[in-house]
């Protein structure tokens, strides 16, 4: 099967300091330990060279949260995937509904962002994923469908987090069986769209993903690891969230 990826989004926390112990820490046990995993951690990006610098061959490969869709340019603030690539990050988060929300990225927005990262050379991390009232109203497969048609560029290889944004930060998840019917959905597309690429690419699950839950998430069909936000900030959560893989 393919083998898991366990990611953590740092989201806007910590100092450099508290970055660079939360990242040896995860070194260290994952030395110690070494999980049926791999492992990605996504600091802001203020963090991301020392993180890179220091975690290089370690094992736990180091991304961004977001890049800018052009190669360079008059863009006040922002961040080029070429530069993320420089700085020693690998993978790069992108269409988190975070994102999505506080910037108001829309999906041709996030697809243009994947194309950059993809020219680059990063490794893609491409968030999909419902609101609450969209579930409620029983559109979260249409909804997903229509971010991935929309979001991933032809030619596409990357991973897939589906994160359902009433599951983040709520401790509150999809049941399992919604969990699976999803990411079957999202297999289906891929492959349908990717052919045998499809068929291999990782589909994370993203959402109050925590050490207590991991395991029978993680044991789901289609589900190929997480994206943690809240509880990738604590070493020993995200440790043992790895080692339910
Ligand atoms: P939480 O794990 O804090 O719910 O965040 C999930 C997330 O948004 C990861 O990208």
């Amino acid at each position: 099967g393919i083998r898991p990826l366990i990611a953590g989004n740092w989201k806007m926390h910590g100092t450099l300091r508290e970055a660079a112990a939360l990242a040896e820490a995860v070194r260290a046990g994952a030395a110690a330990s070494p999980p049926a995993a791999d492992l990605l951690v996504c600091p802001p990006f203020p963090h991301i060279h020392v993180l890179a610098v220091a975690l290089l061959g370690q094992g736990v490969a180091v991304g961004g949260q977001d890049c800018h869709a052009a190669a360079k340019g008059a863009h006040t603030g922002d961040v080029s995937a070429a530069m993320l690539r420089d700085i020693g990050a690998s993978h790069v988060i992108l269409g988190h509904s975070e994102r999505r929300a506080d910037h108001g990225e829309a999906d041709a927005d996030v697809r243009a962002k994947v194309a950059a990262a993809l020219a680059a050379g990063l490794v893609p991390v491409v968030c999909v994923g419902e609101t609450e009232a969209q579930r409620l109203g029983g559109e979260a497969e249409a909804v997903v469908r229509r971010q991935l048609a929309e979001s991933l560029p032809d030619g596409f290889a990357g991973i897939i987090a589906y994160e359902p944004v009433w599951a983040i930060g709520t401790g509150r998840t999809p049941t399992e069986g919604d969990i699976a019917a999803i990411h079957g959905t999202i297999r289906d597309s891929l492959a349908a769209r990717f052919g045998a690429a499809g068929q291999g690419m990782r589909i994370l699950y993203g959402g109050s993903m925590k050490p207590g839950n991991a395991k029978a998430i993680l044991a789901l069909a289609n589900v190929d690891g997480g994206l943690v936000g809240g509880a990738s900030l604590v070493a020993a959560d995200f440790l043992a969230i790895a080692a339910s893989a």
